[in-house]
């Protein structure tokens, strides 16, 4: 396994695997950029088929974080973690408890929060021996929350972008994923007055939407070709490739997953059949301005207020695209390089 010649090698400052045989603990911890600020980005524990897919999966990630809080305009650059190992049966206090001694290593240039397969709990537990851990219970706690209400400003923007309006009446959303972000979505939409359908591999968490939302349920392959306006992944990455592309009905594709292109080309090949792609780092950004707010001066209101203008950010990009006729995500992407310099002095993000 290669790192520096690994397809989703991006110039990363720094990798590091982390090893603790006792509670066995095996982890990478990779920081793409600390030039806004220290790296912050979750730590997602998953059984990993192989070393290098957990290697793909953290450069990958990392690098979507340098984007997002440069879009979002956070003091802080782009980190992440994998741990390696089935959250449900490997999980221990005892290696969480060595993961937080490992970021210690690392002198505060990663600051990790919960993501896939980790919880606010479990946070709790690292934050007791590292202060290099957020989203804690008595600080932002959950940033799923915030990340859902992100990714519902990020499709009003894209339907207003459309059709001139941002009113969701009637329009038709799939809902791919019915987790921590897609249920809460469903939840903003359905009161919107959206249509929604909706899957998941969960048959629980899709009876419970039907029942709640009035929801239409289809299996998880029929998701990407149903007759809807809008696709919303909210599970997986990578969800957007070859195959999918050609079976979506939808004109604008806008979620809370993270990276779901397969591969940049595809957010090209999205814009050259008129889909309005909302970049993924930019819709979902909401969970890390939660988590990037904690702290003394912490706000639930004022971190709405500042997820909100997701919505307007997303139009700016999109007018933008318009203007250069180019993709938005290739646009995200221009944006958030120009911001890849210091912020001007201190910046109180919870302000
Ligand atoms: P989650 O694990 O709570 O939910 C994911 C859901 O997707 C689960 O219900 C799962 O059963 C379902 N799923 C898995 N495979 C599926 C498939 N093939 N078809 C349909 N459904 C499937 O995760 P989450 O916290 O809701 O996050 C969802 C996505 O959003 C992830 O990609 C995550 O990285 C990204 N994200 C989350 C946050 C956050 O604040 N939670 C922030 C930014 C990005």
């Amino acid at each position: 396994m290669s790192v520096f010649s690994a397809r989703d090698f991006d110039n990363h400052q720094q990798v590091v695997f982390g090893c603790d045989p006792a509670s066995g603990l095996r982890c990478i911890v990779a920081i793409h950029n600390t030039v806004r600020g220290p790296a912050l980005g979750g730590c997602r524990m998953w059984n990993y088929d192989s070393d290098g897919e957990a290697l793909a999966d953290v450069l990958r990630l990392s690098r979507s974080m340098t984007y997002k809080s440069a879009v979002a305009g956070l003091p802080f650059g782009g980190g992440k973690a994998v741990i390696i190992g089935d959250p449900r049966t490997a999980k221990s206090e005892a290696l969480l408890r060595a993961f937080g001694r490992f970021l210690n290593t690392l002198g505060g240039r990663y600051i990790t929060a919960e993501d896939v397969g980790t919880t606010v709990n479990d946070m709790d537990i690292v934050r007791q021996e590292t202060a290099y851990a957020r989203g804690l219970p008595n600080g932002s706690g959950n940033p799923s929350p915030a990340t859902a209400f992100g990714v519902f400003m990020a499709i009003r923007a894209a339907v207003e972008h459309r059709t001139g309006d941002d009113d969701l009446s009637g329009l038709g959303v799939a809902v791919q994923g019915l987790g921590n972000v897609g249920y809460r979505l469903c939840g903003y939409l359905a009161e919107a007055g959206a249509r929604l359908i909706v899957a998941d591999i969960r048959d629980q968490a899709v009876e419970q939407a039907v029942r709640d939302f009035d929801a239409r349920a289809v299996s998880p392959e029929a998701i990407f070709e149903v007759e809807a306006d809008v696709f919303s992944p909210c599970a997986l990455g990578a969800v957007i490739d070859d195959d999918t592309i050609v079976r979506l009905h939808a004109t604008i594709v806008a979620g809370g997953a993270n990276n779901q292109l397969a591969e940049p080309r595809h957010g090209d090949e999205l814009h050259r059949r008129g889909i309005l792609y909302a970049p993924d780092y930019v819709a979902n950004a909401g969970g890390v301005i939660d988590v990037a707010s904690e702290g003394p001066g912490y706000c639930e209101k004022k971190v709405l207020e500042r997820v909100e203008g997701i919505g307007a950010t997303l139009k700016r990009i999109f007018a933008r695209a318009e203007r250069e006729h180019l993709p938005p995500c290739v646009i995200a992407d221009r944006i958030a390089e120009e911001h890849l310099v210091p912020p001007p002095g201190p910046v109180d993000i919870a302000a």
